[in-house]
Formats: structure tokens, C-alpha cells, sequence
């Protein structure tokens, strides 16, 4: 597997990060995950505004090579081969030769890119599968979720609970209201009307979540960025989640609770796949 880092194209059991990398000590970076299929990125110009708005948020200060991002994608496309990938882009503030909280003034940012095969959404193929797992967490992370920050260690913790089953996927909840999965953004759906929950600090600003809050309203479907009680998904006719590299995929199962099944051509998560 070829991999970028800090302007050269090298095997990946070359690439080598110092341990004083501020992203190993602090969590001190960011990162974005593009989607690409047939060779084409999809989404990129979206993918790249968020990138750089984690910049922003962070005061990292953005490496001159990203600029030249999308030609970076591409050839690692070539490199590796694989018909469809999803990109690893990290942004790192540096490495620093001796660990302190405060970043030297000096420090340059670094980038690492990897790349890997995008498994097909299974969803695609056979809408009759099984919908996923889930289980309900108090959301234990940070107030700035809408930065996409490699500090994830709130989102993973619970997975990682030896006492807790496994679950296909964890949804956050905060005050009563739902937040967002783990590693997606969740979408309900009542009486023939999308709802999910606003933009806010609490969630992560999807680019699936807002390309298909457009597609939606673009099909005529009702569509409403309002906040989700937790009680109101256990009368919910659809619930489902969206990310990058997983699109749109039905859940079956909230711990111990079992959603109504519903058939798939007559269900908005099934339209919804067809934007992909
Ligand atoms: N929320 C979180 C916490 C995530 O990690 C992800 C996946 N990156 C998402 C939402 C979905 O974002 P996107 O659609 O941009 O992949």
C-alpha cells in the first residue's frame, strides 16, 4: 500500500511519524475521510471545505501541499489500485522536539495520506439484510464535536468496554436528546417525514448528512433539522445512519428495543441509497 507523507509517495512500512508528532502526544490534528468511486472522488470540494474549517477551528496552520490535495488523491488512486477507496487525510500541528502543551511558535504542520478499499455498502445488493445493531450512550465527549479532530478516544471508549456486547454501532445522547453515532450522523423517520438533529456544536457537520438533506428536499420529501428526543426514536417507522464510507444503512436494533420492519421498497432509506 502507497501512502503520502509530507510530499513524497512511499510504501507504507516506510512512512514513518516521530512519536513527538503533537498527533501521537495530544491528539493534536485533524483529519477527513473521502470517498471515491470508479476512480472519482465523490464529494471532494465538500470534503476539502470541512478540512479546512477543522484547520481554521484549530489554528493549525494548513500545509502548502494540500492545496494540491485533489491531484495528491488521484495518483495515490493509481497507486493502490483499488476501483473504490476512501482517503485517510491527516493534518498533524507537528512534531515537536521536546513534549510541552504550548506548540512551538515555529512548528510546521505536517500531512499524512493513506489510502484503502471501500467495501461496497451492503445495503446495495441485499436491502433484505438485517438492519444494524446499536446501542444508546450518554455522550461523554467534548463541546466541539463539529471539529473532525484525531482525539476520537470518546467516540471509541465504549466499544472497547470488555462487560458491553458488541453493537454495530454506538448513538449518543445528551439532556434527553440525540446527538449522533459514534462514527455517523442519524436520521429518523416518522409519518413520511425526515428529521435529524441541527447543526450544533454536539455533532459532526456530515457531508452524507447534508448532500442528502438536499437530495431529499430536491425529491419533494419533507425533511426537518430539529432536535430528536430519545423517546421519539422507539415510535420512529425508520431510523438510519450516514457517513462517508458507509452512505445510508437501516438500523434494526437500540439495545434491547427492535424497530419495525418495514419493507425496503416502501422505506426512505432505501430511496436514499440510490443518491450513491
Ligand atoms: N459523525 C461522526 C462522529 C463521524 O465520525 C462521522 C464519520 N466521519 C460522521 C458523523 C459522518 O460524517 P461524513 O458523512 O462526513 O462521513
Amino acid at each position: 500500500m502507497w501512502v503520502y507523507l509530507n510530499g513524497s509517495y512511499i510504501k507504507a512500512e516506510d512512512a514513518k511519524i516521530s512519536p513527538l508528532d503533537r498527533s501521537a502526544t495530544f491528539g493534536d490534528g485533524i483529519y477527513e475521510v473521502i470517498p471515491s468511486y470508479d476512480q472519482k472522488l465523490f464529494l471532494f470540494e465538500e470534503h476539502f471545505e470541512r478540512l479546512k474549517s477543522s484547520l481554521y477551528k484549530t489554528f493549525i496552520s494548513s500545509p502548502q501541499e494540500l492545496e494540491d490535495l485533489e491531484n495528491i488523491l488521484k495518483l495515490l488512486h493509481k497507486k493502490n489500485l483499488h476501483k473504490n477507496q476512501s482517503f485517510y487525510i491527516q493534518v498533524s500541528r507537528g512534531v515537536q522536539a521536546v513534549r510541552s502543551h504550548a506548540a512551538d511558535k515555529d512548528l510546521q504542520s505536517s500531512l499524512f495520506i493513506t489510502s484503502q478499499e471501500l467495501e461496497p455498502n451492503p445495503y446495495k445488493s441485499q436491502p433484505n439484510l438485517k438492519g444494524l445493531t446499536t446501542r444508546l450512550e450518554e455522550d461523554i465527549r467534548w463541546q466541539r464535536c463539529d471539529i473532525k479532530t484525531t482525539a476520537l478516544i470518546g467516540n471509541i471508549l465504549s466499544s472497547h468496554n470488555p462487560t458491553l456486547n458488541p453493537v454495530d454501532e454506538v448513538i449518543f445522547h445528551k439532556d434527553g436528546l440525540i446527538n449522533e453515532g459514534s462514527k455517523s450522523n442519524l436520521f429518523m423517520v416518522k409519518e413520511g417525514i425526515v428529521f435529524t438533529p441541527p447543526l450544533s456544536n454536539k455533532i459532526l457537520p456530515g457531508v452524507t448528512r447534508q448532500y442528502l438533506l438536499d437530495k431529499l428536499l430536491s425529491e419533494g420529501i419533507d425533511v426537518l433539522e430539529q432536535d430528536i428526543d430519545i423517546q421519539e426514536l422507539y415510535s420512529a417507522d425508520e431510523v438510519w445512519l450516514t457517513s462517508s464510507t458507509k452512505e445510508v444503512q437501516p438500523i434494526h436494533s437500540i439495545d434491547d428495543f427492535i424497530l419495525p420492519s418495514k419493507d425496503p421498497k416502501e422505506s426512505i432509506w432505501h430511496r436514499a441509497l440510490d443518491f450513491f
